[in-house]
């Protein structure tokens, strides 16, 4: 099912990373996921394939595009590519490189995001914090200038792509407590100092690397400074939305997928005589999962639009991926159900999509941080 605001740029958009997912992914994607790894080379042929420059501005070696697109892409590298691990691995710069290119100067943004768009260079957003993540305002990271560097301290955790990355994103902090005191900064690997101190292991997202990263004494140039000092939280603020609605979008595909595999599933199983598609609770089940799963796609057409309208859609964005994890989960569960002993086989897909799926009320916000946004910015609670 497409997206209202779709046109036929998205339908051909579709066609073509379908094809890619089809041929590039499919085939390996089980296998990925229980590596808990794919295969490095698979940035330079989603580059190749015109994949991850989608959404980037062209002047930096993207290909056009905006949040409509990039989530069209998503579902469509989901869908085919039967593997969340390593869309999310693959797919990790979405969070990386959109700070450099809201605040970055142009120097910046020709360093770092043409060789991530051409699949050369991995990079990753380090925001958490040991410590805590939600409360992104108190985060202890320290950045002290010295000169024409800066010297950086701290632990980061739960870093996606952290393991590989050539280069991090990190939330540091060069000022006063609170949220004006945070600035954003690119840390090159191979800068002494800076390590991957463990590679941590999931719950699901098994492709996708997970690290926990180490800055003991890092000198960083002065010149890596993204925007200016005490900006990065109103810069990492910027990108949330969209990051958000990429979320709920990854929901909706998940979902979808989890459904399409659950029906073709309940017409060929047999029970009692008859394929389990003709118990009334199975229907109804299943048509449940269809209608909820619809109006999250509602949702996420309405706040994908009016976010390229330019309104701002803090609020509705965290209503958007509340609305979608739950959905997401319960579709999952529901997948699982209907597959009976076979659900709860590492062989199937819908086990490993109901463990994927857990992911989505946490990351990017959590469920609970979320309805904090929602009481403020939409019921005006303060
Ligand atoms: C697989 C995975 C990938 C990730 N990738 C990245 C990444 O690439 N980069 C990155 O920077 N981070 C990443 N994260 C971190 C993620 O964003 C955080 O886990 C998330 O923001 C929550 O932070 P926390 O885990 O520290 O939980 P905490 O902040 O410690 O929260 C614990 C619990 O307390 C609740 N809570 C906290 N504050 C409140 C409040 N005010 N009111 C009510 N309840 C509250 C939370 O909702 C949660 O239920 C990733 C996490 C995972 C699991």
């Amino acid at each position: 099912m497409a997206y209202f605001f779709e046109t036929e740029e998205h339908a051909a958009l579709r066609r073509s990373v379908r094809r890619f997912a089809e041929e590039q992914l499919a085939p390996y994607s089980a296998d990925w996921e229980e590596a808990e790894s794919f295969p490095v080379e698979l940035y330079a042929a989603a580059a190749e394939a015109g994949i991850t420059g989608i959404g980037y501005p062209e002047e930096y070696g993207g290909s056009g595009g905006d949040l409509s697109h990039l989530i069209v892409a998503s579902e469509e590298l989901l869908l085919a590519g039967r593997s969340v691990g390593t869309i999310v691995g693959l797919g990790s710069h979405s969070i990386a490189v959109p700070p450099i290119l809201i605040a970055g100067n142009d120097e910046q943004k020709q360093r770092f995001i043409p060789p991530v768009l051409r699949g050369e260079k991995i990079c990753a957003l380090a925001v958490t914090e040991p410590g805590g993540g939600s409360d992104v305002a108190r985060l202890r990271t320290r950045a002290v200038r010295e000169g024409d560097f800066y010297r950086i301290s701290g632990t980061k955790t739960f870093i996606t792509s952290g393991v590989r990355a050539d280069w991090v994103t990190l939330a540091v902090r060069t000022g006063e407590e609170g949220h004006g005191g945070l600035s954003l900064i690119v840390v090159e690997r191979g800068t002494p100092g800076f390590s991957v101190s463990r590679a941590l292991k999931k719950t699901g997202w098994w492709a996708s690397d997970t690290a926990e990263l180490m800055f003991d004494d890092v000198r960083v140039p002065v010149e890596n400074l993204i925007g200016e000092e005490g900006s990065g939280f109103f810069t990492m603020m910027q990108n949330f939305a969209s990051e958000r609605l990429l979320l709920a979008g990854q929901c909706v595909a998940i979902a979808e997928l989890a459904l399409a595999e659950s029906l073709i599933w309940v017409r060929q199983r047999e029970a009692f005589g008859r394929p389990i598609a003709g118990f009334q609770v199975t229907r109804h089940r299943l048509a449940e999962m269809a209608t909820r799963l619809r109006a999250s796609r509602a949702m996420v057409n309405e706040a994908v639009q009016r976010t390229l309208a330019g309104e701002s859609t803090a609020g509705l964005a965290a209503m958007t991926k509340n609305t979608a994890t739950d959905m997401c989960s319960f579709v999952c569960d529901a997948a699982v159900q209907l597959h009976g002993g076979y659900g709860y086989m590492r062989e199937s897909l819908v086990e490993r999509l109901y463990r994927d799926a857990r992911l989505y009320p946490i990351g990017g916000g959590t469920r609970e941080i979320m309805n904090e946004l929602i009481a403020k910015m939409e019921l005006e609670l303060g």
